[in-house]
């Protein structure tokens, strides 16, 4: 049997693929801001229903090139239940991360436990929409308003998603995509951000670009974090499939429910109110207690017959080798006690329904109850 890795990358159908990049053979231009980047640009704004947008060469350089074009200095209040990507972002602006815990049901942000770690250093919020799961984007707002700080989201996993109607990206100072090819919608490689400022979207198209302003004058320390021509032509086919991706996705989401909700013991994401979700991440807590077997033994369980299910986000960041020498994971707790239980099931739209049944068969094999029934 093949494998089943945790996700898949869409792939559009090569024909498309060959007809986007057709004209490129053409013009021979290849990147720096092309006909392709000004279209997807174009159609990006359209589809989630936002002002300014950019394009990044990735995710990862869309939160540095934002950071860096917001100018701050101190710190920065985030969260270690994420991708290595966020901190390292903040750290590489010269900025201290300070960790704040997330909130057990949703596990972003903890807004409650967000104020007492504002001081007078503090400049600015960067909360993680994880797993797709929305922030308290109200209340991390109002906080703050109330201190004078910025918010940048780390909105990587919510393509597709919208709020109350509203794109998630469209919440705070400014949002910063991931399209990488592992992502429910992709450029292979590639990262955008959403804005609200188009004085910061200047500093931003500049830093992208080496802090190139005009063809004799650069104003800014800047790196290399363009789109290039070939990725961009892949977001305009992969754009036209995202919504059917997304559907799909939904009914594999349906299939793993109908097996696991209400097995005591696992707890699975909230569907939360107001919400769209794009059905990123199927992550799943384990209670070992009640369960009967822990995290770690199910993800070996499954690897066994093949199925490679993944410890997202584990270890927490603060644990990281690179880290753990200035945080302690325990000032964290719920998010420690996560990171250690939570184990993300294989998600992507051509997973077939059979095979959600079979994963599901597999984790309930394990299940303490099973022996009693
Ligand atoms: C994928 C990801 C990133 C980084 O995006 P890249 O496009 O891979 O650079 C940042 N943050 C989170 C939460 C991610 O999952």
């Amino acid at each position: 049997m093949e494998k089943i890795l945790v996700t898949r990358s869409s792939m559009p159908p090569i024909e498309e693929y060959v007809d986007e990049i057709r004209d490129l053979w053409e013009s021979h231009w290849l990147t720096n801001m092309g006909a392709k980047h000004q279209a997807f640009v174009k159609a990006l704004e359209e589809y989630m229903g936002v002002e300014h947008l950019d394009l990044l060469v990735n995710g990862h350089m869309s939160l540095e090139m934002t950071l860096q074009a917001m100018n701050l200095h101190g710190e920065v209040i985030t969260t270690p239940f994420t991708f290595a990507s966020t901190t390292h972002a903040i750290v590489r602006n010269g900025l201290t991360p300070v960790f704040c815990d997330i909130d057990p049901e949703d596990y972003t942000l903890d807004t409650a436990k967000l104020e007492a770690l504002i001081t007078d250093r503090t400049c600015a919020i960067v909360p993680v929409h994880v797993y797709g799961h929305v922030c308290h984007v109200e209340e991390i707002q109002r906080i703050a308003d109330k201190y004078g700080l910025r918010v940048l989201y780390d909105a990587a996993h919510t393509f597709g998603e919208t709020y109350r109607g509203r794109s998630v990206a469209d919440y705070g100072d400014a949002s910063c995509l991931s399209f990488h090819a592992t992502k429910v919608f992709h450029t292979i490689e590639g990262g955008a951000v959403v804005f609200h400022d188009a004085e910061m979207g200047k500093r931003i198209w500049d830093l992208k670009d080496f802090g190139i302003h005009g063809p004799e004058s650069v104003e800014a320390v800047g790196a290399n974090a363009k789109m290039n021509e070939f990725c961009a032509a892949m977001g305009l086919c992969n754009l036209r499939h995202v919504d059917e991706e997304i559907e799909k996705r939904g009914k594999i989401v349906a299939r793993y429910r109908e097996h696991l909700e209400g097995i005591e013991g696992i707890k699975l994401s909230p569907q939360q109110q107001d919400v769209k979700p794009n059905y990123a991440y199927f992550p799943v807590v384990f209670d070992e207690k009640v369960f009967g077997a822990t995290r770690n033994e199910v993800a070996h369980h499954l690897a066994e017959h093949g199925i490679m299910a993944r410890k997202y986000f584990y270890p927490l960041v603060n644990d990281f080798d690179c880290y753990r020498s200035q945080y302690d994971s325990k000032d964290t707790p719920v998010a420690l006690s996560i990171a250690k239980r939570v184990l993300t099931l294989p998600l992507y739209a051509e997973l077939g329904l059979d095979e959600v049944d079979e994963i599901c068969r597999l984790v309930l094999e394990l299940h303490s109850s099973r022996q009693c029934r």
